[in-house]
C-alpha cells in the first residue's frame, strides 16, 4: 500500500492506495501550516484504513528534484514547500521512503498505468485546476529531460504574444490566460458576480454572452495548448484531467473541436479521454511510482 499526497491548488488531497487503486480518499483545504495538517490527516487516514502504508508518494504543482525530493519552482503556488526537503519530511513524520513527482506527470502515469488510457505508449496529458499542467509519455518513456522540464511546462507555451507577461516571466502564456487563478482574476476584474471557473461554465451555455466570451477564450487557449503538445510530441491519446474537467463535455468537447481545426493537416488525429476521477488522476499516479520504493 502507498501513501498519496497531492498538494493541488485550492485543496491537498490524499489517499492510501494500492499500485493505482484507491482503497481510502479525502481532502483538506491548502493553508500556511499544511505539513502539519497534512502530516495529522495522513496519520487518521492510516488508522481509518487499518492497513500500513509502506511507501508515500507526493506530488507538488511545479519543478520538481527528484533526487533531492524538493519543489525546485512553483510561481506563486505553495510557496512554503519551495526548497523543501519533502523526502526528509516523510522520513520524520511517517518513517517511510518517499517519491516526489510533478503533479500533471503523476497524473500522465496514473491514467496511462491504470486509467482512461490504459496502456497507451504515446500520450499527452493537460489538467486544467488552478493552473494549467502537462505531461507527456513518448514510446512509453515519460519525458523527463536533462533537468525534469521536459513536457510540464505547457501551461506556460506562449498563446497570445501580445498579452501581459506572466507570473512566471513569459508573455501570454496559456495559464495566465485560462488557468483558472487568472480567470478569477478577470472575473474579479470586472466586478463580476460569477467568481470562478465553473459558474463561468454553467453561464456561458445557459446564454450569458459576457461569459460565453470569456469561456471561448479560455477554449481557445486550452485548445491551443493541446494542438501545441500533439504538434511536439504526437500523441494516440489526449487526456484531460484536474477538477474542472468534472464539469466533463461541456468543456472537453469545445476543445476538442478547437484541436481538429488547428492541427497539422498531416496529423494523426488522437483520441481524446477524460478520466472518470480526474480529481484521483494525481494521487493513482503516485501509488504506481511509490510502489517501485518497495517490494
Ligand atoms: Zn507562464
Amino acid at each position: 500500500m502507498e501513501l498519496c499526497i497531492d498538494f493541488g491548488g485550492s485543496e491537498i488531497k490524499l489517499g492510501i492506495l494500492h499500485r493505482g487503486a484507491p482503497a481510502h480518499t479525502e481532502a483538506i483545504p491548502t493553508g500556511a501550516d499544511d505539513l502539519a495538517r497534512v502530516a495529522d490527516a495522513a496519520r487518521t487516514l492510516i488508522d481509518a484504513a487499518a492497513t500500513a502504508p509502506q511507501s508515500v508518494g507526493i506530488a507538488v504543482p511545479g519543478v520538481v528534484d527528484r533526487t533531492a525530493g524538493r519543489l525546485v519552482k512553483a510561481h506563486d503556488k505553495h510557496p512554503h514547500l519551495s526548497g523543501l526537503d519533502l523526502i526528509a519530511w516523510a522520513d520524520s513524520s511517517f518513517d517511510l521512503p518517499a517519491t516526489v513527482e510533478n503533479d500533471a506527470r503523476a497524473a500522465l502515469v496514473g491514467e496511462t498505468a491504470t486509467g482512461s488510457a490504459s496502456g497507451a505508449r504515446n500520450a499527452v496529458l493537460m489538467t486544467l485546476g488552478t493552473g494549467i499542467g502537462t505531461a507527456a509519455v513518448i514510446d512509453g518513456v515519460l519525458l523527463r529531460g536533462a533537468h525534469d522540464h521536459a513536457g510540464i511546462l505547457g501551461g506556460h507555451l506562449t498563446v497570445d504574444i501580445n498579452a501581459a507577461l506572466c507570473n512566471c516571466g513569459n508573455v501570454g502564456c496559456a495559464e495566465s490566460i485560462a488557468g483558472a487563478w487568472a480567470i478569477r482574476r478577470d472575473l474579479a476584474t470586472r466586478g463580476d458576480a460569477i467568481t470562478d471557473v465553473r459558474e463561468m461554465v454553467a453561464a456561458a451555455v445557459a446564454g450569458d454572452t459576457a461569459a460565453a466570451a470569456l469561456f471561448d477564450r479560455a477554449v481557445r487557449a486550452w485548445g491551443a495548448t493541446v494542438v501545441s503538445l500533439c504538434h511536439a510530441y504526437d500523441p494516440e491519446v489526449v487526456i484531460l484531467s484536474g477538477g474542472i474537467m468534472r464539469a466533463g463535455s461541456v468543456i472537453a468537447a469545445p476543445i476538442e473541436a478547437y484541436v481538429r481545426e488547428h492541427l497539422w493537416t498531416s496529423s494523426h488525429r488522437p483520441a481524446f479521454v477524460i478520466p472518470d476521477r480526474p480529481d484521483l488522476s494525481v494521487l493513482r499516479g503516485l501509488s504506481v511510482l511509490a510502489a517501485e520504493n518497495h517490494p
